[in-house]
């Protein structure tokens, strides 16, 4: 019929309008990338991490930041995916790699009671054979700790080339650098990566930790995994951490790090770096008042 007819006319242009727009978003943010270095649009930001047995912030998660032409952040959920079809992830991993080891090595570590930073790996990072080498080079240059430095692989990565990344990690693991499972729970938990793959942690993916405090039976999963995990001889971090109350339930959990807005957001490289001497003056100041 006419009706059924104009129904479907408006249904397609809807359904192209929307096509145009994400189009033209796509290619806004592949224009970004590629002068995005040379522009400074780039810049590396530290969410604080929280180590339960010492009761205090001990490092962080390195966090890249991109700015649009207004100045404004691009969310890296939007532009890694893109960076990672455009082959401009590989120049990102480099910089966030190499700014995190030029801050760590412009400071003393102990001082500000670091004593382990985050960084996120790519899948197209981890199917490069020289990743490992590059990586060690720029720790090796920078006389960084190799025992600082701790790689976060997504489960999509340990899928998308197995034998590769099972190099990499070895080569990595034999110098001193820590590997950890990033995002646990979000795709499809496959217990082979935990088995096979050389992981000293693993980071529980904030929707799961969310769904499990409101939910009973996500609740008991939680649990058991978390449990199970540490039986592997693992650590495990929960991320999204908003509230006191999800605090002492994921304490009670069996977690060693929690991770969220409750103890800070993603921090400018100073904004971290002051926090980190706030809070070694806090324990100096409260070892003090115990003797
Ligand atoms: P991710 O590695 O799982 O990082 C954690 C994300 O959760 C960050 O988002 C962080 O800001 C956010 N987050 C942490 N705590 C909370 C909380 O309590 N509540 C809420 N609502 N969110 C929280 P961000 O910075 O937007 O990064 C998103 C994702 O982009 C990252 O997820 C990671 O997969 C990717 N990414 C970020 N930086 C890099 C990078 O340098 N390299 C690579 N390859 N990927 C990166
Ligand atoms: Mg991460
Ligand atoms: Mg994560």
């Amino acid at each position: 019929s006419i009706v059924n007819k104009d129904v479907m006319f408006y249904k397609k242009v809807f359904a192209s309008d929307i096509d145009v727009t994400i189009k033209k978003r796509v290619a806004y943010i592949s224009h970004l990338l590629k002068n995005a270095l040379a522009e400074r649009r780039f810049e590396v930001y530290y969410q604080p991490i929280y180590e339960i047995s010492e009761e205090r912030i001990i490092g962080a998660e390195a966090l890249i930041r991109m700015r649009d032409d207004e100045g404004n952040f691009v969310s890296p959920e939007e532009f890694i995916p893109i960076s990672e079809k455009t082959g401009d992830i590989l120049r990102i991993g480099q910089f966030v790699f190499e700014s995190v080891c030029k801050t760590l090595a412009s400071i003393n570590l102990n001082e500000y009671g670091i004593k382990k930073i985050d960084i996120n790996l790519s899948v197209a990072q981890c199917m490069q054979d020289i990743l490992s080498k590059q990586i060690l080079e720029i720790r090796a240059k920078n006389q960084i700790p190799a025992s600082i430095i701790n790689l976060e692989i997504t489960e999509t990565a340990a899928a998308h080339t197995p034998d590769i990344l099972l190099a990499n990690m070895k080569k990595l693991a034999d110098e001193g650098i820590e590997l950890s499972l990033d995002d646990y729970g979000s795709g499809y938990s496959n217990m082979n990566y935990l088995l096979t793959l050389p992981f000293k942690m693993v980071k529980i993916d904030k929707n799961i930790v969310w769904t499990a405090f409101e939910n009973v039976k996500a609740n008991i999963a939680l649990a058991s995994t978390i449990k199970m995990i540490n039986n592997l001889g693992m650590t495990v971090l929960a991320e999204g951490v908003e509230t006191e109350e999800q605090v002492n339930w994921l304490k009670s959990l069996g977690c060693h790090y929690l991770q969220g807005f409750y103890f800070a957001e993603a921090l400018p490289k100073d904004e971290f770096l002051k926090k980190m001497k706030d809070e070694q003056l806090r324990i100096k100041k409260l070892r003090e008042s115990k003797n």
